[in-house]
């Protein structure tokens, strides 16, 4: 049997980048002859094993055909004929389908080494077409490597398109396409991941909320950048720059999806864009199932941003709903992702990336004077069920009307 590192490690290697996991791929042996060495099966029917010691992926060569819809739609063949550069031929992109042995000496059979100097993303064969979660893939790729200077080749983003328009996407589970979405937001340049998306199609199959933005006009005093879509990609990308959690960069995602559904006689304008989104960001949301932190936090988002943006002006009835809202007694922390989303939001305008946003540290104070309210007091002098509640209120009430004119 003949061992190989394959995928990224190469990859990442050769572009002098950190390498986290390594995958392997074994050639000229059986699952009898794994098994008998100790590696243990990833999963009754696939050829994938974990190293008895390491724990890493080690997956005997294959060759795959695609023999239906989605994922499930793939057959492998693994045999110890299946030869290294078969295996590496089914695989997404050139720079991924290189392999190396324990010396370093590169198995490069599709011109990966050729493409990563160029700076291409480019598919390794037509059977790219066969699995639709490459087009997420590749979008990946291009945010991850964006700063190197990196961009799809234009036969692939062809292909992308192809597979956009086929209705293949629609067969990816919520669980794949969440991996890979979630992936993506986290790199440096998440917006390339949408612009890649949206370049081939797929944003209008996989996010039609979102692409919908796109042409969507917003009052120029307040949006220099004007278009909606733009202003989004440039608050995702505030937010990776300002390193944001997950949570943060999802709900900067979808904070105005509601713009897309203003009727054009009322542009620029968009009267209650905040409460309309809501129904369009559930929707997506569940699209993917994406984690509850992040489905919470995009929806709060979504309503409150604005409230956010106007907080110096809040009166303290309105200040002490909010707080309310986000149960910002019990969830201090989903608070601070919202303070970080509206702040992501404002910085994410044209020529306004600088520019100071005090409503966070007003918002901050808002939070621990309304938190300051004790409730043994309340308890002490007899209080209790549903009074306790309003004489909580009632002491919050005053703490945010002295804190506001306090400041
Ligand atoms: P990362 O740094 O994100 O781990 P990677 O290239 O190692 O990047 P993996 O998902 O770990 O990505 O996959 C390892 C390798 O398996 C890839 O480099 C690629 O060759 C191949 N591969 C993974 N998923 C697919 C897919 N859906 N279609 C084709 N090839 C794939
Ligand atoms: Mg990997």
């Amino acid at each position: 049997m003949r061992i190989y590192k394959v995928g990224g490690a190469v990859r990442d290697r050769l572009l002098g980048k950190p390498v986290t996991d390594i995958d392997w791929v074994v050639v000229g042996t059986t699952t009898e002859e794994m098994l008998a060495k100790g590696f243990r099966p990833v999963g009754a029917d696939f050829p994938v094993f974990l190293h008895p010691k390491s724990g890493e992926e080690y997956a005997l060569a294959r060759t795959e055909r695609k023999s239906g819809r989605g994922y499930g739609g793939f057959t492998f063949h693994a045999s110890p004929e299946v030869t290294l550069e078969e295996d590496l031929i089914r695989r997404d992109l050139t720079i991924n389908a290189m392999a190396e042995d324990d010396q370093q000496n590169l198995t490069d059979p599709y011109h990966g080494q050729r493409d990563l100097e160029a700076r291409v993303l480019r598919h390794v064969s037509p059977a790219f077409a066969e699995d639709p979660l490459r087009v997420l893939r590749v979008a990946r790729f291009a945010a991850r490597y964006a700063e190197l200077g990196f961009n799809v080749a234009p036969e692939t983003l062809e292909l992308m398109r192809q597979l956009s328009e086929s209705g293949e996407l629609e067969a990816l589970t919520a669980e794949r396409s969440w991996k890979e979405i979630s992936r993506a937001l986290m790199e440096d340049q998440p917006q390339v991941f949408l612009e890649v998306l949206r370049a081939c199609g797929a944003l209008r199959v996989l996010m039609p909320e979102v692409d919908a933005l796109f042409g969507v006009p917003q009052p120029e005093a307040h949006h220099p950048e004007i278009d909606t879509g733009v202003h989004t990609l440039s608050v995702l990308e505030q937010a990776a720059r300002h390193e944001q959690p997950l949570t943060v960069r999802w709900a900067c995602l979808l904070h105005d999806l509601g713009k897309g559904l203003t009727p054009e006689e009322e542009w620029p304008r968009h009267i209650a864009h905040e409460f309309n989104g809501l129904k369009l960001i559930k929707a997506v949301n569940e699209r993917f199932k994406a984690p509850r932190d992040c489905q919470e936090l995009a929806l709060l988002v979504g309503e409150y941003h604005t409230h956010g943006h106007r907080a110096l002006e809040l009166k303290p009835s309105t200040l002490l709903e909010l707080l309310q809202s986000f149960d910002v007694y019990r969830r201090p922390q989903r608070f601070e992702e919202f303070i970080a989303a509206c702040e992501m939001d404002a910085r994410g305008r044209k020529g306004l990336e600088q520019r100071s946003y005090p409503q966070a540290d007003y918002l901050r104070g808002a939070a621990t004077a309304a938190r300051s309210v004790a409730v043994q007091p309340l308890l002490e002098k007899g209080f209790k069920g549903p009074e306790l509640g309003e004489a909580i209120k009632r002491e919050r009430l005053k703490a945010l009307k002295v804190y506001k004119e306090s400041t």
